[in-house]
């Protein structure tokens, strides 16, 4: 019963992708001070704001629009995303979520394996638009691994959070913080300390879905 939970056998719809975008808009308000914090240690201490900006918009826009499917959310989310955080994580996070909208098309819903490969699909965009790679201290070193193990949501958070503080010793060679060299070593990166958010979210509201049977 409990693995069930954590792998999350229920279809993925509309409903989901608004609860999962309402519940990370959320843990962003409640962690938007963290994450400013490091992005005061490596870069220019606006991540948190950045993200809760752009997080309250698609929460106001899924409320809005109330889109049908699965993908035209994830497209909406994204394009909110892109238009309203002028930093490089809404253009990235918008290209992801877009990326993993586009991929699902216009079904009514889908099962957590296709949700999980338009996930990876939206990931490989973000690693396109920013031109980085594992271990280059990004959003990416908690995203890869983080998709890679879904459909299992709970081993997805794991391996986003793991992802994100392996990040702590690396240099970063993408984005502002490449700016400061050695310098960056030793600051766990914002962009991945938020993405494990996300998949903190995705747990949280796939565990909801199946206890609701
Ligand atoms: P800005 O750097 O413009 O101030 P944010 O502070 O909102 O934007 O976001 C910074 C985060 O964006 C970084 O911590 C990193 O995870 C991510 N990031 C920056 N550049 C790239 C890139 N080229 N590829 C992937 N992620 C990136
Ligand atoms: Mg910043």
């Amino acid at each position: 019963m409990e693995e069930e939970v954590a792998v999350g056998t229920a279809e993925v719809d509309a409903g989901l992708v608004r609860r999962w975008l309402a519940a990370a808009a959320a843990e962003i308000d409640r962690e938007a001070g963290r994450l400013t914090e490091l992005d005061s240690a490596i870069g220019d201490a606006d991540h948190g704001s950045n993200m809760r900006r752009g997080s309250a918009a698609v929460v106001a826009a899924l409320e809005r629009e109330e889109p049908a499917t699965p993908g035209a959310a994830l497209v909406l989310a994204g394009r909110t995303l892109v238009s309203t955080v002028g930093g490089a994580a809404g253009p990235l996070y918008g290209t992801l979520l877009r990326g993993a909208g586009k991929d699902l098309g216009d079904v009514p819903s889908v099962s957590p394996e296709a949700f999980a490969e338009a996930m990876r699909a939206g990931v490989a965009a973000v690693a396109r638009l920013g031109g980085a790679a594992a271990g280059d201290k990004t959003m990416l070193d908690a995203l890869l691994p983080a998709t890679e193990a879904l459909p299992d949501v709970e081993a997805a958070r794991r391996a986003a959070t793991e992802g994100a503080v392996a990040t702590v010793p690396l240099r970063a060679r993408k984005g502002r913080a490449s700016y400061l060299g050695e310098r960056s070593v030793g600051h766990e990166d914002p962009g991945a300390a938020s993405a494990a958010l996300l998949f903190a979210a995705l747990e949280q509201v796939v565990g909801e879905a199946a206890a609701d049977g």
